[in-house]
């Protein structure tokens, strides 16, 4: 049963807007987190984004405060009434533009704060009055410390992507800024998953909490096909060929563990003739915006990604997920293959395990509580030992160590705080538009980027990469894990 808007009696100007957008119905999370929204109640919602979550917890919140709306020119008639949390700029500015769009034919006004801008532009706008203040946690301190915003007239309070948020190591911060928040008022929680650490932090701020969940917590979709290949770290790259030649997989993600491997890995599959480009959280906001439409436009075919640049942008529904490096948190793994697999579309999800992975695989067993087999990928025999040279195999292994203290938590967890957030130092720069409409379009494989007339570029290289003789790619040959990486070598 599909629920309709027309069912909430949102206001009309909301209810204008939603029809703009295009939205015919309500998405399982809207239909459950509105109605209780409405009603004032405390929430914790169990969603990704991607599942609408930005409008279920936006338009009853806009709805609620449409009381105070008022056209008057002084700012005290504008303060912030509803604070909104998230992790990362991108998502930040994403959930921004979305709630300016739903509020577009009312009078109430947003802005976005976040970190790796000049504060000044964004203090002129807080001094104006905003009733909806979307921010990340450390930049909004900066400027409650500066006393640029006030909030002791927030009715409403969203964390969301609150799993992120401590993730990074926001938790300090988020205490500090709800330390400064009014005891009454309705607090909104959302998260990917309900990790021991949401549910703790939960109950220290929601008060008697409606549970809703659209998925099971740390479920991974069942239309993703979970492969998890014992590879050495020399191997990794062959097999990630084979698969894309065997599957005849368009386009990927393939996700590592740290800036330095991001960089380097794309430089390499580059070099060896496939079309990549590469995200992390050291490229500015313009090279990222590049590599994003590259991708979606099918001019490149892979897209080598670290959790913190991939996380908050509403791109999914790529056809295949590679875990280049096993994550170190159990949950990024759920995050990263919710990439592939989306509303009923098959997906590929391939993890690379190389011996020393085999905590970080029982890690996500644990966690979404389903036994994983590590299977051999039987690569020829003139694998990727002779592939290339031994000093170069070398540096690779050198990249390998580097990727896992590069990103690695807690004791990174302020340098990845600060490179989610963007900080001075950063190159990252805003979008001199307010609204981007790359953000807001879910990502669609463009049709030229799936057609068998257009052969991706490791097809050309398939020659080099032997093939599996008779082996159907849905067999699974199963090994003992120790066994594995002997005949790996
Ligand atoms: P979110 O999970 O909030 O990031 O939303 C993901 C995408 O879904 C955004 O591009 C929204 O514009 C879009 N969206 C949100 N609600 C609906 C809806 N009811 N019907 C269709 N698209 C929606």
């Amino acid at each position: 049963m599909t629920a309709s808007f027309s069912n909430l009696s949102l206001a009309e100007p909301l209810a204008r807007a939603v029809a703009e957008m295009g939205y015919e119905s309500m998405t399982p999370i809207q239909a459950q987190a509105i109605p209780v929204v409405l009603t004032g109640k405390d929430v914790m919602g169990a969603a990704q984004t991607g599942t609408g979550k930005t409008a279920a917890f936006s338009l009853p919140l806009l709805q609620r405060l449409l009381k105070h709306e008022n056209s008057s020119t002084s700012p005290a008639r504008h303060p912030v009434r509803a604070l909104v949390l998230l992790p990362t700029r991108e998502l930040a500015d994403q959930v921004a533009q979305q709630i300016k769009l739903y509020a577009k034919y009312t009078q109430m006004r947003s802005a976005v704060v976040f970190g790796g801008m000049d504060m000044k532009p964004q203090t002129l706008e807080l001094k104006k009055g905003v009733e909806i203040l979307v921010a990340t946690p450390g930049r909004l301190l900066d400027h409650i410390e500066a006393k640029n915003a006030v909030l002791n007239q927030v009715e409403y309070v969203v964390l969301d992507e609150a799993d992120r948020m401590l993730d990074i190591g926001f938790l300090p911060d988020l205490q500090r800024i709800l330390s400064f928040l009014p005891k009454q008022r309705t607090t909104l929680l959302f998260s990917a998953t309900f990790s021991p650490e949401i549910k703790r932090l939960a109950n220290s701020y929601l008060q008697d909490p409606i549970t809703i969940e659209v998925a099971r917590p740390n479920e991974t979709a069942s239309t993703v096909e979970q492969r998890f290949y014992a590879a050495q770290d020399e191997d990794k790259r062959r097999v990630v060929k084979a698969v894309l030649n065997q599957r005849d997989i368009k386009q990927a993600f393939i996700f590592v563990n740290s800036k330095l491997g991001c960089g380097r890995l794309a430089r390499s599959l580059e070099r060896e003739g496939l079309k990549t480009a590469a995200l992390h959280g050291d490229k500015s906001q313009d090279e990222r915006l590049k590599a994003l439409e590259a991708f979606k436009k099918g001019e490149v075919d892979l897209l080598v990604c670290t959790d913190v640049a991939a996380r908050g942008l509403d791109i999914k529904d790529v056809p295949a997920v590679f875990n280049f490096d096993v994550p170190f948190n159990a949950e990024d793994y759920v995050h990263r293959i919710g990439r592939t697999g989306r509303a009923g579309a098959s997906g590929l999800a391939v993890t690379l395990v190389s011996p020393s992975d085999m905590r970080l695989v029982a890690d996500i067993e644990k966690l979404i509580k389903n036994k994983l087999d590590v299977e051999a990928f039987p690569l020829d025999s003139e694998g990727s030992r002779n592939h290339l040279g031994d000093g170069r195999r070398d540096e690779r292994r050198a990249e390998g160590r580097g990727e896992r203290r590069d990103e690695r938590r807690p004791e990174r967890g302020f340098e990845r705080r600060r490179e989610e957030e963007g900080d001075r130092r950063s190159s990252f720069r805003p979008p001199q538009v307010s609204r981007d409409p790359f953000f807001e379009k879910p990502y669609e494989a463009e049709a030229s980027s799936l057609a068998q007339t257009a052969p991706a570029s490791w097809e050309a290289t398939a020659k080099s990469v032997a093939a599996r003789p008779g082996l159907s790619a849905n067999i699974k040959p199963k090994r003992k894990v120790a066994a594995l990486f002997k005949s790996g070598g």
